[in-house]
């Protein structure tokens, strides 16, 4: 048990960690991330085999072949837990089958209806195991908060995950006025009586900052530890316990399409991703290191397209562009974190190379890899963007062509995998959000309505769930989750608003430490 252990891209962890630790510290000493020290392969034989278990199992054997140092019971649990009757379907991420051999791989069956379910139904049993592991070890005294900034989608499905788990608090913020009508619901409606939520004056891109002041204040980590017994950590894709819950779908996916005779065993697969901090593609990557006949990785993006432009040219360049506004906000990102991780493994692990470029980012907001390593990421991915008037617009030719209702982040993926793909190489596209998390955008596209237009006012009066109900009734696919279609009737409990500078980041955060005593 527990034979691989962990190292971090820039070469400060000297003796490697157990899973336990790494999961717990999330970012390691001196900024890096932790990766495994090597990758697990399988055989085929063993990936098809999978296809024989539940969902949960397959998690299991992926989890153990990255070295987890936990038991058998302790794993089962975990993943019993996460991969269970919270989702919807009980394959956990099925597959709709498109003409033109294109199989979408739906993510969004999980409590909150984004692919982030998938990770963070994960995640927080990960974390209280490995703490209360370290604790009985002597390793770990302090309990833990997790501080989380959001733009919509990571703050709810952390919220879910983490509600009631021992030992851990949660506190999100996102931006005042910047989710949408359901977004807002699903987080200020939250159960549990570990968890707060604060609206921030100002955008995303304020709150991040504001967290990430507050994750680097040693003094404001002492008083907590003095005065609270606890410590911050952080929820997001940087942490391996949320990174490695990923790669189980697409190896799960192929053995799935040969079991189901769509794909024959061995035949290689395109995988096509709709990209924003790169964690998702990266698990990709990742499934086909491990041994998953995956020819190809797409990479997509929407009018951020810095990542696009990265695999296209060599250079990270965010000098000077704009964050715009799109109608797939989760792809709204400039500086995506796990393509740290990425370069690490195409560099053939040179932490070296890896601190360097990322001084050169920090300073100059740009940093351009070698001639070696943009070869070798041009021999995995293909990448291209979707702009905003495109993405709408692929929604609705699906639907009218297939009867398949996607939402924009999925439109994105689907647009390019049909771009960029060969034509007898079987396609499978990340499918991240269920179409009612975005039910304004879906309902745009639908009706040919611009985003910078208004909605008729009869629309526009209504709330997000009131929308859904109109678009399933027009469309006729009535399959809006329960957790969406219930928030009209909940009450709502959180409505506090905070600056967004760190001290008032800080002052929010002990109120409800004292709150919770
Ligand atoms: C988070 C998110 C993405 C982007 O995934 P990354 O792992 O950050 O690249 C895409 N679509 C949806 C719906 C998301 O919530």
């Amino acid at each position: 048990m527990g034979e691989i252990r962990y190292v971090d891209t820039r070469g400060a962890v000297k003796e490697p960690m157990e899973f336990t630790e790494a999961v717990v510290h999330g970012l390691a000493p001196g900024g890096g991330l932790f990766v495994p020290e090597e990758i697990p392969a399988l055989s085929l034989e063993d990936i098809c085999g999978l296809a024989e278990l539940p969902y949960a199992q397959r998690a299991a054997r992926i989890y153990r072949a990255f070295g987890v140092d936990l038991t058998d019971a302790q794993l089962g649990e975990i993943t019993t837990g996460a991969y269970g009757a919270n989702f919807d379907d009980e394959r956990i991420c099925p597959m709709t089958s498109l003409p033109g051999d294109v199989h979408m791989l739906e993510l969004w069956h999980g409590p909150t209806s984004a692919f982030k379910d998938m990770a963070l139904q994960c995640l927080p049993r990960f974390f209280s195991t490995s703490a209360a592991e370290l604790r009985a070890r002597g390793k770990l005294s302090d309990k833990h908060m997790i501080l989380v900034a959001t733009s919509g989608d990571t703050g709810k499905a952390a919220l879910e995950g983490f509600c009631d788990v021992d030992g851990v608090s949660i506190g999100v913020m996102y931006p005042d006025g910047g989710v949408s009508d359901i977004q807002f619901k699903q987080m200020a409606t939250q159960r549990g009586s570990n968890v707060r939520v604060w609206g921030v004056r100002g955008n995303f891109d304020d709150c991040q900052t504001g967290a990430k002041t507050v994750f680097d204040d040693d003094a404001f980590a002492k008083s907590l530890h003095d005065e609270y017994q606890i410590a911050l950590s952080s929820a997001n894709s940087i942490n391996w316990g949320r990174l490695m819950p990923q790669i189980v779908y697409y190896v799960s996916a192929y053995a799935q399409l040969v079991a189901d005779g769509k794909v024959e065993r061995g035949t290689q697969i395109d995988v096509c991703v709709p990209t924003g901090n790169f964690g998702n593609i990266l698990a990709a990557y990742y499934a086909r290191r491990m041994g998953t006949p995956i020819r190809r990785l797409l990479c997509a993006s929407n009018e951020n397209r810095v990542l696009t432009d990265f695999i296209n040219t060599g250079t990270y360049d965010i000098s000077d562009r704009e964050f715009v506004k799109t109608p797939s906000p989760s792809m709204d990102i400039l500086v995506s974190s796990n393509l740290e991780r990425q370069l690490f493994e195409l560099t053939g692990r040179d932490s070296a190379a890896i601190a360097g470029w990322m001084t050169d980012l920090k300073q100059s907001r740009r940093f351009k890899v070698d001639r070696d390593t943009f070869a070798g990421m041009r021999e995995l991915y293909s990448a291209d963007s979707v702009d905003n008037a495109e993405c709408l617009e692929t929604i609705r030719e699906v639907f009218e062509r297939d009867g398949y209702l996607m939402d924009p982040h999925t439109a994105v993926a689907y647009k390019v995998a049909e771009r960029l793909r060969e034509d007898d190489v079987p396609v499978v596209v990340a499918s991240t959000a269920h179409w009612a998390k975005f039910g304004n955008n879906v309902y745009r596209a639908l009706h040919g309505i611009a985003l910078d237009e208004e909605l008729p006012g009869e629309v526009s009066a209504l709330t997000g769930c009131e929308l859904n109900k109109l678009i399933a009734r027009e469309t006729g696919v009535d399959n809006v989750p329960f957790g969406l279609s219930e928030l009209d009737d909940l009450p709502i409990r959180f409505t506090e608003v905070i600056d967004g500078n760190a001290d008032a980041i800080k002052e929010a955060v002990c109120a409800f430490l004292e709150f919770r005593g």
